[in-house]
């Protein structure tokens, strides 16, 4: 059951026009709704927790903008903030003050964090840690997990989630088998795999790079002692440990997922070197990239490992991360685990009514449901889930109003913007979703 064009008559005319001037007629592949077909909606205009399409239907979304949205779209201290900065100029290629400030605000969050080097997307901030590791290590190889995705890093294509997991690739073309050769993909979650795979060859390893929290493959954090496992293997080969933060950064709690206490977490010693991009840049283009004074120290102008960018550390995208930031205080966080807590266990019980098979799974506020009745642990496990009934319930909700993530391997995100009114939206549309689901 995928909505037809006539639901949605002036997107399906812009995607016409957008698919001969752009492939596939969008900017990132998942946008093209090509797991849940259907056509996607071009959003005209956003405020708070709704979308409004250019056919002027609005949704409550659930996508904010795959994250970065924390605060609601349109957020009236960000709009300040960015309003303020644009009107001094775009770009100056120089220093600026919002650049202190905003990488002042990550490093204060974040303990054992000393230096940020800002960048304008996470790919670029996962692409400069994995340099920098073998900068500093001397050494080629990377370890990376399948299902998590870091961005589309050549050395990191292999086995990703996301886009790359929705659209069912096993890897990209283009990426030739040099640059893939000295990257291992694990399975997440085992360190059994992980110990193996150190014994074997542990001092050619520069890094272990690990989402903090796996997002990209739908949620599935880190079993107990994961983590831990991680930074005491690596730490027992002279291995870095980077942590990918984009999506858990400053989501999970004021200090990502790092942030967090319990067995999943960091107990076992802090991440050489973090990632983060998403609620960072509040919607604008900005990440970063950061760890150890001494790790940074290695990074152009003051070390040999090379990294640049010209609209790094953009005034007027340091001002939006900045002002985003000072809206994620310490009241936020349980409010939007409320809120989507609220949301998740209504689902769940919709489903559950319709006897659907389902697993709510984690992370902070992010979560997902997989339709399958077990546990997810890793991407084996992920890929089992029934895709084709996440697509009827996904345009059931489109159609009751509610933009979900167009992919069921993608984590579900609220906003401290998500009112009664928004959640009640999402709650009067799941009986159907879930009937939708169940008529497979
Ligand atoms: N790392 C993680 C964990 C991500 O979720 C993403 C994006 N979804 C990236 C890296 C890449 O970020 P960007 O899309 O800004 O390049």
């Amino acid at each position: 059951m995928t909505s037809s064009p006539t639901s949605a008559p002036a997107s399906a005319a812009l995607l016409e026009r957008a698919s001969s001037v752009i492939p596939g007629g969008v900017n990132s592949p998942v946008r093209a709704f090509r797991a849940v077909g259907g056509t996607p909606r071009f959003i005209r205009e956003a405020q708070g927790p709704w979308l409004t399409d250019v056919d002027g239907r609005r949704y409550v979304d659930l996508l904010c903008s795959w994250g970065p949205m924390i605060l609601g779209h349109a957020h009236p201290d960000v709009l300040a903030a960015v309003r303020s900065a644009a009107d001094k100029g775009f770009s100056f290629g120089t220093p600026s003050e919002n650049e202190v400030l905003l990488a002042e605000e990550i490093v204060n969050r974040i303990a054992p964090l000393e230096q940020v080097r800002l960048v304008s997307s996470g790919t670029e901030a996962t692409m400069s840690a994995v340099r920098l590791a073998r900068g500093v290590t001397g050494r080629a190889v990377i370890v990376k997990f399948a299902g998590c995705y870091h961005g589309h890093v050549d050395a990191l294509l292999a086995a990703a989630g996301s886009g790359v997991a929705t659209l069912a690739l096993p890897d990209s073309a283009g990426v030739p088998a040099e640059m893939t050769a000295d990257t291992i993909v694990l399975p997440y979650n085992d360190i059994a795999a992980l110990e193996a795979v150190f014994a074997a060859r542990g001092h050619e390893i520069a890094a272990v790079i690990t989402e903090a929290a796996a997002g990209n493959m739908g949620v599935v954090p880190p079993a107990p002692g994961f983590t831990a496992a991680l930074r005491r293997i690596t730490r027992e080969h002279g291995a870095l440990l980077i942590s990918d933060e984009v999506m858990t950064g400053f989501r999970c709690g004021r200090a990502g997922w790092f942030g967090l206490e319990g067995e999943a977490g960091y107990a076992g010693g802090a991440p050489d070197l973090f990632t983060f991009g998403k609620v960072m840049g509040g919607g604008f283009p900005a990440a970063a990239f950061g760890g150890t004074a001494e790790v940074m120290s290695h990074l152009a102008p003051l070390g040999p490992v090379y990294q640049a960018g010209t609209l790094s550390g953009n005034p007027v995208a340091t001002a939006a991360g900045l002002a985003t930031l000072k809206g994620c205080t310490d009241e936020l966080y349980p409010r939007l685990e409320a809120t989507a807590h609220a949301i998740a266990d209504a689902a769940s019980a919709a489903l559950s009514g319709e006897g659907v098979a389902h697993t709510v799974q984690w992370a902070g506020s992010m979560f997902s449901i997989f339709f399958r009745d077990q546990p997810v642990t890793n991407y084996d496990d992920a890929r089992e889930q029934d895709t084709a009934a996440y697509g009827r319930f996904f345009h059931s909700m489109l159609d009751a109003g509610v933009h979900l993530p167009p992919s069921a391997f993608e984590a579900w995100f609220v906003s401290g913007s998500h009112d009664e009114e928004a959640i009640g939206v999402v709650l009067d549309a799941l009986p159907a979703a879930a009937r939708a689901a169940a008529q497979g």
